[in-house]
């Protein structure tokens, strides 16, 4: 049997470990992020054989190169049809110019693709080992629910959400507290920040070891893997020859979707250009054009709320891939190469206004509905297409929708004067009931709150 892959921190300051390992850690012990030592490839072949595959089964293939020798290919096979039980759709807007709709999972997020995912390897891992989890996380409102609803029902993992009480949406909130079971809510009477702070401290305080706190938040390994595979997937759909090269188009905010697209481009899938696409948080696009790099702080409030990032936390992870170091506070050691980046990357920051008119602009001309981060996501296609003087208009792009348009329903009321239809897993939420508790932004009552629950 062959040595499973290992994955090393990209702050190099800690031992390579093996997928399971770096799954059930989340963060390396020197702070930084894991990657693969290696990244697997797929011949041109298997890409073409993808065509005649399901969602599922491309999952299967791609998550599998990644977890050989770790776990059985027919135990892989159960979780990803168990995880994978929703619609991919794509949607033509012009010639050869699509939108990937990953609006379909059980909370209308892209977020369900890898949520999902590492929720039920975490829960496999663990069964194992016979051990169990608590996972801790704070939420302003996406990422708590699709956490909640990810892990909802899985053996030997515990969640608890701390989101702050007045923002949050009254169906952000029906997502988290209507579930039950071994989920947990907690509104706290504060801000997500302090929210943020409580939960950071539970994590350093020894005295909570006991619990064995863990974090799924978005720099988790489990969930940039599951990333990779709607890009093979999307191209299998729609290329009509093999090699045919494609465009994506990936509204950003902490890089971890437009990761798994490179390390997709590094398996072998021909991708002649990555547009990244970020609000008016533009430290990359600047960093890509100046070769400087200065976080954002405080980040900048846009109408794309789940992007308003001063600092992505999976970029250290790009500047590896391209042969530097970024430390976990954003400071590079060693500078990734720069020409290699701009050739496979266009980065590109949209403002409100833009945001709003390619909403209502891509309803009038083409009858596509787009919310805030897709808006993001096309918006930066078209510039980059205007960039380019010489491309094919045959020329195969997609532009990623990450949330579905009815989670922004004053936004598109006030701009296309209709009200989107519900898709099925938000439908009735609102006459469910309710439960959960209420703290204080305090530390030592949350604490004390712990210590009684679990
Ligand atoms: C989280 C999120 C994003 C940003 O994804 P990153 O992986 O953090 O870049 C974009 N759109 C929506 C709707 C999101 O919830």
């Amino acid at each position: 049997m062959t040595k499973p892959l290992s994955f090393y921190s990209t702050n190099q300051n800690a031992e390579a470990v093996s997928f399971s390992k770096a799954l059930l850690k989340g963060l390396a012990p020197d702070k930084g992020l894991y990657m693969p030592e290696n990244i697997p490839v797929f011949s041109k072949e298997d890409i073409s054989n993808f065509k005649n595959m399901e969602y599922y089964e491309i999952a299967l293939e791609v998550i599998y190169k990644f977890l050989k020798n770790e776990i059985s290919k027919e135990k892989l096979k159960e979780i990803v049809k168990d995880a994978y039980n929703f619609e991919v759709p794509l949607e033509k807007v012009s010639k050869r110019k699509y939108i990937l709709r990953l609006d379909q999972g059980p909370t209308a997020s892209f977020k369900d693709f890898a949520a999902r995912m590492m929720g039920r390897l975490m829960a496999y891992y663990l069964k194992n080992e016979n051990h169990n989890l608590l996972i801790l996380t704070a939420t302003s409102g996406d990422t708590g629910s699709a956490i909640a609803n990810a892990f909802y029902k899985l053996d030997n993992i515990k969640v608890l959400v701390l989101f702050p009480e007045d923002e949050v949406t009254l169906r952000q909130r029906k997502q988290m507290t209507t579930l039950g079971k071994n989920i947990q809510i907690v509104a706290v009477d504060g801000k997500f920040d302090d929210c943020q702070a409580m939960v950071k401290e539970a994590f350093s305080d020894s005295e909570l070891d006991y619990l064995h706190l863990s974090s799924a938040n978005s720099i988790n390994i489990g969930r940039l893997i599951p990333q990779i595979v709607y890009y093979f997937y999307s191209y299998s759909r729609l290329a009509k020859k093999e090699d045919e090269s494609v465009v994506f188009s990936v509204p950003s905010g902490n890089f971890g979707d437009m990761m798994g697209g490179i390390i997709a481009k590094n398996m072998g899938l021909p991708i002649k250009k990555f547009v990244i696409a970020t609000n008016e948080n533009d430290e990359f696009p600047v960093f890509l054009k100046t070769g400087i790099y200065n976080k954002i702080e405080p980040s900048r409030n846009c109408l794309s709320s789940a992007m308003n990032v001063g600092h992505p936390s999976n970029l250290a992870r790009l500047v590896a891939l391209y042969g530097g170091i970024m430390d976990e506070k954003g400071n590079i050691s060693k500078i990734p190469d720069i020409d290699r980046l701009r050739k496979d990357i266009f980065a590109v920051s949209v403002n409100d206004n833009h945001t709003r008119d390619t909403i209502k602009e891509v309803y009038d001309r083409y009858n596509v509905i787009l919310e805030p981060h897709g808006s993001v996501g096309w918006f930066g296609l078209q510039e980059y297409l205007k960039s380019e003087s010489d491309i094919d208009e045959n020329q195969l792009c997609i532009s990623l929708e990450t949330a579905h348009p009815a989670k922004f329903p004053e936004e598109i009321i006030q701009l296309l004067n209709i009200d989107p239809n519900l898709p099925k897993s938000l439908q009735g939420i609102e006459n469910k009931e309710e439960q959960y508790d209420k703290l204080d932004k305090d530390y030592s009552g949350f604490k004390d709150y712990l210590k009684q629950n679990y």
